[in-house]
């Protein structure tokens, strides 16, 4: 049985006393949220105060994105170790923001995911198509191309320590959320491909959805079978929203 798995992706979102807000919110309401493992994802300079304030709580860290890198020369980065002594457990790579607006390609995305892995971080590793590829009738290509990019760098056995998040890029901000059944057959597809190559690893991944989840369609998305919880930006944003997702898990 996967235990169902929560993150919210803050993006570019949030100020000290917002942020502050925002947590003593999440915990004030946390204790109501049973078995869902929850975790939040603020920007790179609001993890050491989000990581202070969740001590003690069972709302786990994660970061936006981190470095190929662990150390050198890399200006402006943020490698896995960094984030690792802040007290991160999660690293979300390859969104679909970073994948368009900053072209970081699946091989790219692939040593990110070995990165976080190097660090002891778990990658929440992003696949999904744009409307054009689905119009195309070519998602599961698509899907799958991304994840191989990771199978052939770190094997199919790194997938079971990581957590995947099925992200159609149509619906992330858009309001538009992929129907449970659409999402389910994505979902399906991943978990047989992952089977494919080791049943253990199928069984064990976690597999996210995210696109427009809100407490209105959390609790019919996570009831199916292969989804085991949400990536969630925009409503992870306001406290009481976020929580009502996360009992919906
Ligand atoms: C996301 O960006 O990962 C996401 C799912 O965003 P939203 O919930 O706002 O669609």
């Amino acid at each position: 049985m996967r235990q169902t798995l929560v993150a919210g992706n803050w993006k570019l979102n949030g100020s000290l006393d917002s942020i502050k807000q925002l947590v003593s919110g999440i915990l004030a309401g946390i204790g109501d949220t049973g078995d869902t493992a929850v975790a939040v994802c603020p920007p790179f300079v609001y993890i050491p105060l989000v990581s202070e304030l969740l001590q003690g709580s069972k709302v786990a860290l994660g970061s936006q994105d981190v470095s190929d890198q662990d150390s050198g020369a890399f200006t402006g980065e943020v490698s896995g170790p960094m984030l690792k002594e802040f007290g991160c457990r999660y690293a979300i790579v390859g969104h679909s923001e970073r994948r368009a607006l900053y072209a970081e390609d699946d091989e790219f995305t692939a040593r990110k995911f070995a990165a976080a892995r190097r660090a002891g971080l778990t990658p929440i590793l992003c696949v999904g198509e744009t409307l054009e590829e689905r119009e195309q009738g070519i998602t599961e290509d698509v899907v799958a191309r991304q994840l191989d990019a990771v199978i052939e760098l770190e094997g199919i056995g790194a997938i079971g320590d990581a957590v995947i998040a099925y992200e159609p890029v149509w619906a992330i901000g858009t309001g538009k959320t992929a129907s449970p059944q659409q999402a389910q057959d994505v979902h399906a597809f991943i978990r047989g491909k992952l089977a494919g190559l080791d049943g253990g690893v199928a069984e064990k991944v976690q597999i996210l959805y995210g696109g427009s989840v809100k407490g209105s369609n959390a609790a019919e998305l996570f009831a199916m079978e292969d989804i085991d919880g949400g990536l969630i930006g925009g409503a992870s944003l306001v406290a009481d929203d976020f929580l009502a997702i996360c009992r919906a898990g």
